[in-house]
């Protein structure tokens, strides 16, 4: 009788398990082979008994892999993977239109073929000062062509091998971040680019929360030094009027925004907030039409007004309508860079800079200005007022500032970064910081930079950028960092309102904290030389 060939035993799962175990517990099987050393297979063998010493440590970082994504204005941004035996940690990057020329450097391919014959000098923050008829179209064009596979390659080819070599672990987060600045070597992340560090430098974060076993908005304020179990949830800033490179109107303002200070909880400042853009909507649609409710690049509404008093009545109007007056405050973001010039008759502001045939005889001084902001102060319920001069015009913000009762907040002045923070401390240039983990880079500089400016007694407004993707880290990082303001909001068609993953992302946090949650309504504000309350606490 024909002998049956025996079927090989099968490696069941525990075997496996006892094998690789035992592999990490007796380091002399790693001595054993070492005879084996001459031999390929014996090389193979090694390499795979070291990977499977590093599976059993779970904080190792084994792989990171990055891909070109798109961003919620379809243009191109980073997203990473990372991996450990836990599993695999997702984070995008987003990116900004309005970006300040201090900023941490956005590596794109600027690939000049593309560029329909222009010049790339926008995307370095000089939007609308080279497209002379349609800045805003111009910069969409350009940034939608600009691709970020240098970035993508500067992540798989330098950044994932040192960082795999580096033994470091995901709860290292300090040290990853260290490690990223020293492998980019530049002061500005120009080498590698911010958003290809910024991607990794998240994706850390959310690993080093799953080793941990805690939410990211906690494990991000055990780095931030948080202690207890109370948190403070921030009072949102919605952007419901859009002006600005941000959108095709008149308006030279870029930003108006409602912030319910008067709920008492962050999920009733939702509840405020939406009722308020809902009756704002109605409220433009029988003054401008039915097309004027079309939405700008963030969300809000681009309506053809004349300027910004015009949007001013607009939101006061809505606010009393929704029966909120007294209860819901406005924020302007001017990102006044986009509209500066520089002339032979000093340096001036140009309000009408989206028509070609502009009179110069009406462009501002930064002191005209000033008169402006500070009129609109006090005829309406602003109180905070953002990048109200140019990110190089230090004598207009210091002049505005001295005299100001409002929070004024350095974006494209601060970007930040922690050299231009002291510099705008020192020299009494604003009371505020936007914090951007983009313009920056890293989650520990982020960090720094909030703790920086709060002990100067400023107020920290965390911030979106225009470009955003489906990663929610703002938002569990404002938690973290306790400081009582953000500002987010995005067009996204899958849900009938143009709110935001950051914002739900909060209604979760507020959620899960339960009674720990303290809604921090104005607390957060600073005014004029006063410092935001909830510091004192
Ligand atoms: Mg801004």
């Amino acid at each position: 009788m024909e002998e049956q060939p025996r079927s090989r035993p099968k490696v069941t799962k525990s075997r496996e398990l006892r094998s690789r175990i035992a592999v990490c517990a007796d380091r002399k099987v790693f001595g054993k082979s070492r005879t084996a050393y001459a031999t390929n297979k014996a090389r193979r063998s090694v390499t795979a008994i070291k990977e499977k010493k590093n599976s059993c440590s779970n904080m190792s970082i084994t792989k990171v892999h990055a891909r070109q994504i798109f961003d919620s204005r379809g243009n191109p941004t980073v997203e990473v993977d990372l991996y450990t035996a836990k599993g695999r940690f997702r984070a995008a990057v987003p990116s900004g239109a309005s970006t300040g020329v201090h900023e941490a450097v956005e590596l794109r391919d600027g690939d000049k073929a593309n560029y329909v014959g222009k010049e790339d000098e926008s995307r370095r923050g000089m939007a609308g000062r080279n497209c002379d008829s349609a800045p805003s179209a111009c910069y969409q064009l350009q940034r939608a062509l600009d691709r970020v596979s240098n970035a993508v390659k500067n992540v798989n080819e330098v950044i994932a091998p040192a960082l795999i070599d580096s033994g470091l672990t995901v709860t290292q987060q300090k040290e990853i971040d260290a490690l990223l600045l020293k492998l980019d070597g530049t002061p500005n992340k120009g080498k590698l680019g911010a958003n290809a560090i910024l991607g990794v430098s998240i994706a850390v974060a959310e690993a080093g929360a799953a080793e941990k076993g805690v939410p990211l908005y906690k494990y991000l304020g055990s780095l931030a030094g948080h202690e207890g179990d109370k948190m403070t949830m921030p009072c949102p800033a919605f952007n419901v009027i859009n002006g600005g490179s941000h959108a095709g109107n008149g308006l030279a303002f870029q930003e108006f925004m409602l912030l319910p200070t008067g709920a008492s909880s962050f999920t009733e400042s939702m509840k405020m907030g939406t009722e308020t853009y809902h009756t704002l909507k109605k409220v433009i649609q029988a003054k401008y039409g039915l097309d004027a409710t079309n939405v700008g690049d963030e969300g809000g509404f681009a309506p053809n007004v004349a300027g910004a008093e015009e949007s001013l009545d607009l939101l006061v109007e809505a606010i009393k309508k929704a029966g909120y007056e007294g209860k819901i405050k406005i924020a302007m973001d001017v990102a006044s860079s986009e509209f500066y010039k520089e002339t032979a008759d000093g340096n001036k502001y140009d309000l009408d800079f989206k028509n070609p045939n502009s009179d110069p005889t009406k462009w501002l001084t930064g002191v005209q200005l000033a008169e402006l902001y500070q009129k609109l102060v006090e005829k309406y319920p602003i109180v905070s007022v953002e990048d109200p001069f140019d990110q190089d015009d230090w004598e207009a913000w210091c002049h505005f500032t001295k005299g100001t009762k409002v929070q004024i907040v350095g974006d494209d002045l601060t970007v930040t970064n922690p050299i231009r923070i002291k510099t705008a401390v020192e020299k009494g240039a604003c009371n505020g910081l936007l914090l951007k983990i983009n313009q920056i880079g890293t989650i520990s500089e982020s960090i720094q930079a909030a703790q920086l400016a709060q002990s100067s007694g400023w107020g920290v407004m965390v911030s979106h950028r225009s470009g955003e993707t489906e990663n929610t880290v703002i938002a569990d990082l404002v938690v973290a960092l306790g400081v009582g303001q953000i500002k987010t909001v995005e067009v996204d068609l899958t849900i009938p309102l143009p709110l935001s993953k950051r914002y739900n992302q909060l209604l979760r946090i507020e959620e899960e904290l339960g009674e720990n949650a303290a809604y921090a309504g104005d607390t957060g504000l600073s005014a004029g030389t006063t410092p935001p309350a909830l510091l004192k606490k």
